[in-house]
This record gives C-alpha cells, structure tokens and sequence, in this order.
C-alpha cells in the first residue's frame, strides 16, 4: 500500500491511512481523507474559506480516477456544497457522464442530498476585499460588478504562495490505482474558469496496470501539455518512474508562451514506487508519503526539476 498526498491535504492523510490500513478500497480511502481537507477553515486553496473567484464567489473544482476501471467523475466551477470531492465521487459512480460543471454539477449535487454550505467565510471575504481594493480603480470600484472583467483578469494571482491543489495518489491493499483532487483553483480567477484539476488527464489519471500521477500549481500549463496523462503514457511505453515523470516535465518546461509558473508533478506506480518533481520552483514543495512499513505519513521534500533538462530549442 502506498499513499501520496500534497502538503495542503494534510488534514486528512490520518484519516486515509487508518481506512486504508482497514482494508478499504483505494478511492473511498482517499475522498474520505480529501474531505476533512475541504472541511478545514485552516487552509485556503481547498474547500470551504478558499480563494474566491473575480466576483469574489468560491467556485470549486475537483475529481476522482479509479485506475482499475479507468472510470472517472469530476466536477467544476461548484458552489456552496462543502464536498466537491463526494459530489465528483457521485458523478463517477451515478452517471454515465465523467465531467458536470457549473449549474448542471450544483443540481446534481442537490439532487443526490450532497451537504450544502456557505463556503464563503470572512477570510475569503476579506481577502477578496483587500485585493479588489488594491486593484480597482476608483471609476470600476463604484461601477463594479457592472464592469469589464478583462480589464481586471491580467492581475489574477494566488495571494499565498504555496499555492496547492489538494491531491492524493494511492495504491491500496489489492494494488489497486486512484487519484482524487479538490481545489478552489487560482484566487481571482475569471468567473467559469476551470484549472487542470476537474480536467482528467491533465491534473490527474490513474491505471492500475502503469501508475497514477496528479499535479499541482498552474493549471493551465498541466492543461496545455496534457500532464497526468503523459505520466501514465510515458510508464506505458516503458519508462522508468522518474524518467517518466522528467519527460512530461520537459513538456512543461518546453512551453514557450502564456502565463508560465510553477507545476508540480506527483506519481506513483504498481510497483510502489513515487516520485514528487517540481516543475519552475518558487520555494520547497512538500508532501506526505506512507507506505504500509511505516506507522503513519512522512514529510518530504520534492525534487526539483533543473533547467538544463529542457529541450534544445527548436
Ligand atoms: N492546479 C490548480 C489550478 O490551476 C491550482 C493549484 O494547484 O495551486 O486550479
């Protein structure tokens, strides 16, 4: 058994590893333990008191990969649910459909009885205040919201850097694969705007047959270059791990144009092997590791990916 999580899914490693311990199906185990990450007022890119979007709204993102089926369920752009991670679970396992978004993933939430809740707390309130302030200028701040968002949408950023998706990677006690994610994505983000996290086989994809991988960081490069899919592809064709992982970061790296920033790139394989790689660091990624040798989850520090492993130009 392995489990693979990012720092800011903390909260719930505990609670994943005791059920996997129990014997608990991979995906169960870890949309449990994403759960209590959603829940926690503590950390702000997941979940209830995350970063809200330009009109100042929590508009969340997430998903789930059961690499034994290759089934998957995902939603975006969600409000006022406190469980992406379950309402994505529900699409995976009572729709024929893989991705809902927007109005269609809040009536299916409503529908299935998913836990309704005012994600928006004074934290993100006044996080999304401070920075409106700062940005607006006085002729938008007394039209707003009857303003152009493009004219806003150039200074979107993450107020606190680490910035971190929720995502955990595990291989449960039948070796099985899975992935889950959950994110409220960039802080100031275009209204509708989805990151590579409800977008399978860019922030996430698992198969039990070759490994799992999910990211972090800006999504819209993990979209661009298909990033957690490359990963699996790249095991498929017969890669080692780490060569595996160092050739999608190269897709990374070899990006030439767009906002480029940091992406982090977590995989595991059958063989119970992982490595963390981080893609344009900014700072020490971390992330927590257990495998069934040790008691509970370990902090560890991600490698980073060194500049002259980019392609030659072309
Ligand atoms: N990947 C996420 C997104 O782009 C954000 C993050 O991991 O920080 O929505």
């Amino acid at each position: 058994m392995l489990l693979i999580a990012s720092h800011e899914g903390r909260t719930g490693v505990p609670r994943t590893v005791e059920l996997l311990k129990g014997g608990a199906g991979g995906l169960e185990a870890i949309v449990e333990g994403i759960k209590l990450a959603e829940a926690d007022l503590d950390i702000h890119s997941v979940g209830q008191s995350s970063w809200p979007n330009l009109l100042g709204e929590l508009q969340l993102d997430a998903a789930v990969m059961d690499g034994n089926t290759r089934r998957t369920g995902a939603v975006g752009a969600v409000r006022g649910f406190k469980h992406p991670v379950a309402i994505a679970y529900a699409v995976m396992r009572r729709l024929d459909h893989e991705i809902l978004v927007g109005e269609g993933a809040e009536r299916f939430a409503a529908e299935i009885g998913a836990e309704k809740n005012k994600n928006e707390t004074d934290h993100s309130a006044r996080a999304w205040k401070t920075h409106m302030d700062e940005t607006l200028t006085e002729e938008q701040k007394r039209r707003f919201p009857g303003i152009s968002l493009l004219d806003v949408k150039g200074v979107a950023r993450d107020p606190e850097r680490p910035f971190d998706t929720t995502v955990y990677l595990c291989m449960d006690r039948q070796g099985g694969l899975a992935t889950a994610v959950s994110t409220s994505g960039w802080a100031w983000k275009y209204p509708g705007r989805l990151g590579d996290s409800p977008i399978i086989g860019a922030g996430s994809y698992a198969d039990s047959r070759y490994g799992a991988c999910a990211c972090t960081g800006l999504g819209e490069m993990a979209i661009r270059a298909g990033t957690a899919r490359s990963v699996v592809l790249y095991l498929k064709l017969g890669y080692g791990l780490r060569d595996a992982v160092r050739e999608a970061a190269r897709d990374l790296a070899d990006l030439k144009t767009g906002f480029l920033d940091e992406v982090t790139i977590h995989a595991i394989t059958p063989a119970g092997e992982f490595f963390v790689l981080d893609v344009n660091p900014r700072r020490a990624v971390k992330f927590l590791m257990w495998k069934d040798s040790l008691p509970s989850a370990e902090v560890r520090e991600a490698e980073n990916f060194a500049p002259q492993e980019k392609s030659p130009p072309n």
